[in-house]
């Protein structure tokens, strides 16, 4: 930690900076320039940061010198780091494409849906039973009635799943039907939901908050690692921008940022960045390029129905030519596409089915 002094500090405010600094035990080194005095402190700087130093007369900035997080840090672990999620591996050579509606709407179009991305190579699928909708008038997921046939079409496709978990309440419910968490950007600093999810045992994808820094969002991530989950994958999915002809701006540089700093593996979601079916397919393609863990991609079989986000949802033919265009680009870069390992489902199908009872947690949603 650095400690900048105002130009005109008094050497009386300078000796008490320095000795309340050494009251907590840390070492210094005054660095005495023509215009400034920095002092260099030597010691802990996790507990140095929550000092309130930049409250003491005399002082200008504190500056860290380490990063803030620590588990998520390429400093702690320095090869990239690959979760496999029931069989498929994210964050290995291979790009693990997730692929489904947004929301899980019925069996029929799940199936339906399933059916096409699994043939079209697709490694896992996507698909809601809880929504964080923006407005309560809209579809607001089908609950544990959606975890179940997403469950079931997961199984009968031999597809990991992947959901949404919104509430503290539910972790138990949703970890008993689903492969791999999902935690959406409305949720990224939920910190208890964060901390729930880290005391859990399956895998997590952690979305990038739509305001929220890359800084921010390993910080999110080092919630989970430090409660013991340490498979987490990230997602950029796009922020906030005035650029009001696209749902979000998509921050393809988040993918090579966080590989810069982090070793958690890091998904596109093109869906939910642009909110635009006809820009899916090239944002995949440089989202591949920028060297993307994988995508997470709204595939619909009839979009201009969909219960939520059909604008952004591809139909199965243009599924069909973004699997086409992202094979095309990992080639070109020495990788190729996840799959399941048949031989690695943990899961056998007869044993997937979850209890048909209906739990605590869905009796108070409905109530
Ligand atoms: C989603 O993937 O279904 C979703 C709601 O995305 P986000 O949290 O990124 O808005
Ligand atoms: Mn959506």
């Amino acid at each position: 930690m650095i400690i900048v002094l105002k130009p005109n500090v008094r050497p009386a405010q300078r000796d008490r900076i320095l000795q309340i600094v050494h009251d907590f035990g840390y070492k210094t080194h005054l660095s005495r320039g023509e215009h400034r005095t920095i002092i260099g402190v030597i010691g802990d700087e996790e507990k140095l940061r929550t000092l309130p130093l930049e409250a003491l007369p005399g002082v200008e900035k504190v500056m860290a010198v380490l990063k803030p997080y620590k588990l998520a840090s390429r400093d702690f672990h320095h090869a990239d780091s690959v979760v496999n999620v029931n069989g498929v591996e994210v964050g290995g050579r291979a790009v693990a494409v997730i692929a489904g509606p947004c929301a899980i709407e019925s069996m029929d179009v799940l199936r339906t849906t399933a059916a096409a991305v699994k043939r079209l190579g697709a490694g896992l699928l996507r698909g809601g039973a809880f929504k964080p909708r923006t407005s309560p008038y809209s579809f607001q997921g089908l609950g544990e009635d959606g975890l179940k046939m997403l469950r079931d079409a997961g199984d009968e496709f031999e597809l990991p799943v992947v959901t949404e978990v919104m509430d503290t309440r539910d972790v138990a419910l949703v970890e008993r039907y689903t492969d791999v968490f999902q935690i959406g950007a409305r949720n990224m600093q939920n910190f208890n939901l964060l901390s729930e999810i880290g005391r859990a045992k399956k895998p997590v994808i952690l979305k990038r908050g739509m305001a929220a820094t890359v800084t921010e969002l390993l910080l999110s991530a080092e919630y989970i690692l430090t409660r013991g989950n340490k498979n987490v994958i990230l997602c950029e999915r796009g922020i906030k921008s005035f650029e009001d002809s696209v749902r979000n701006m998509a921050d393809l540089s988040a993918i090579p940022n966080v590989q810069s700093v982090s070793h958690l593996p890091i998904l596109f979601d093109p869906s939910h960045s642009t909110g635009r079916r006809e820009l899916v397919i090239p944002m995949s393609r440089a989202a591949v390029a920028a060297g993307a863990a994988g995508l997470l991609v709204d595939v619909h079989p009839h979009p201009e129905r969909a219960k939520c986000d059909g604008p952004q949802a591809l139909l199965p033919e243009d599924f069909a030519k973004l699997m086409a265009d992202v094979r095309a680009v990992a080639a070109a870069l020495g990788r190729g596409l996840a799959a399941p390992v048949a031989s690695a489902r943990v899961r056998p199908r007869a044993r997937a089915r979850a209890p048909r009872e209906s739990s605590p947690a869905r009796k108070r949603k409905r109530a």
